[in-house]
């Protein structure tokens, strides 16, 4: 008999389900105790306290909802064979209908790809209309309206529908035509791409949604020209983007490539750190990511695992079993990747889990290098006042947080800011 992968898959979903679920409750337990932690005594009023945990716990319990949403879908989606009648029936109907080839396997997999990015919009919806204009209403953290949010979600749907055809079709093309090193094919391709988007993306992509203006002259714009050159940043594009327009949540990041790299900083992040030291401290640690090559080390990590995949995608392409336990008679090159990927999940969460630990050790890093430059105190102010500005979870499950953030905890960030010596050293 042969292996019931279907089956298996399912089981497996549902484990992680019920595990994940059981590290959702702890985080909740810890949003639930109305001890501010001691790191924050002082730092942040009681009041300012318990406007985050109703909100978090708001957004908590939606999180439970909607994981119970997603697994019952899921499974029902597999169980029942929806993707293999999708395939057979809906794709090809509807490439017929527009009087194209029905037969070929690039128009049946946009097809595919169409419909199950318009169920995955509807199935998200309520989901993302109840957390924008309920709960962050509710706690006064929404700025957006209804006219923005839908023009955001086409805004969305156009770059997936301008970019994703041609990469679709490049992949299936080179499937069908490369021979035994398929995997290197993909790497290289894969790698072309990301470069492509890595140049283009940050310069093409985030001007459709917020506006960026260079910063003007003056005291804040000294200092962070100051701080960049000290540390031989090739660069003084300096740009505000207006974020505020959107919400509250503050930052400030780095792209483009060599000679054009550029700095942002949210606007809300300029009003929420009302001492200048305290931006100048952020683009310290965001300088520390550049200088410390962590976008590089990331990058070759990625393109290692990427080889790794489709080494594995290739391996596994050609189980008959495989398609036959999932209702699938033919063999196309998405759902060979559909299926590869369904798999791998175990495997697929170790990694990520593992991910998270770099990118763990890559904050402390980033903050060290701001703390050698004399920033910890601003740092530490600039944290707080980010956290507050965001009132994200002051209170966290270490396990939850070690498994689910990529990001290290506001706590932990500033234990390690306070320690006399720095860990990086
Ligand atoms: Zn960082």
């Amino acid at each position: 008999m042969a292996f019931p992968f279907m089956e298996a898959v399912v089981g497996l979903e549902i484990l992680m389900y019920i595990f994940e679920t059981y590290l959702h409750l702890r985080q909740h337990a810890a949003l639930k105790l109305r001890t501010l932690p001691k790191t924050l005594v002082g730092v942040i009023s009681q009041e300012t306290f318990e406007k985050y945990r109703a909100y978090n716990i708001d957004k908590s319990n939606l999180r439970f909802v909607k994981q119970f949403v997603t697994i019952i879908i899921d499974s029902a989606t597999l169980l029942f064979g929806v993707l293999p009648r999708l395939w057979k029936v809906k794709s090809g109907d509807i490439v017929e209908s527009t009087g194209l080839d029905a037969e070929n396997e690039i128009y049946q997999t946009l097809a595919f790809l169409a419909c199950v990015m318009y169920w995955s919009q509807i199935t998200n919806l309520p989901f993302s209309l109840y957390s924008t204009f309920v709960i962050e209403e509710r706690h006064g953290f929404n700025k957006q309206t209804f006219w923005l949010f839908i023009r955001d979600m086409l805004k969305g749907m156009t770059v997936a529908i301008v970019l994703g055809p041609p990469i679709v079709a490049a992949i299936i093309l080179i499937v069908q035509k490369s021979g035994p090193y398929l995997a290197i094919y993909l790497w290289g391709f894969i790698f072309v791409l990301s470069l492509f988007m890595m140049t283009i993306y940050p310069v093409l992509v985030p001007p459709l949604y917020n506006k960026l203006t260079p910063l003007p002259q003056g005291e804040l714009r000294t200092k962070i020209e100051t701080l960049a050159s000290s540390q031989n940043f090739p660069s003084k594009k300096l740009f505000v983007v207006d974020g505020s327009t959107w919400s509250t949540h503050s930052n400030a990041y780095l792209f483009g490539f060599s000679k054009n790299k550029c700095i942002a900083l949210f606007d809300t992040l300029i009003q929420q750190c009302t001492n200048e030291e305290e931006i100048v401290a952020v683009i310290a640690h965001e300088l520390g990511h550049w200088k410390l090559n962590h976008k590089i080390y990331s990058s070759v990590g990625v393109q290692i695992l990427i080889l790794l995949l489709f080494g594995g995608y290739t391996l596994v392409k050609n189980s008959n079993d495989l398609f036959t336990s999932f209702g699938f008679d033919t063999q196309p090159v998405l759902i060979e990747f559909i299926l590869f990927q369904y798999t791998i999940i175990p495997v697929q969460h170790l990694v990520s889990f593992d991910l998270n630990l770099v990118t763990h050790a890559f904050e402390f890093q980033a903050d060290a290098f701001a703390k050698k430059l004399g920033y910890a105190k601003p740092l530490r102010d600039a944290l707080v006042k980010m956290q507050v500005g965001n009132l994200s979870e002051m209170n966290t499950d270490p396990w939850y947080s070690v498994y689910h953030y990529s990001h290290p905890t506001l706590l932990e960030r500033l234990a390690a800011l306070d320690e006399p010596h720095n860990k990086a050293d």
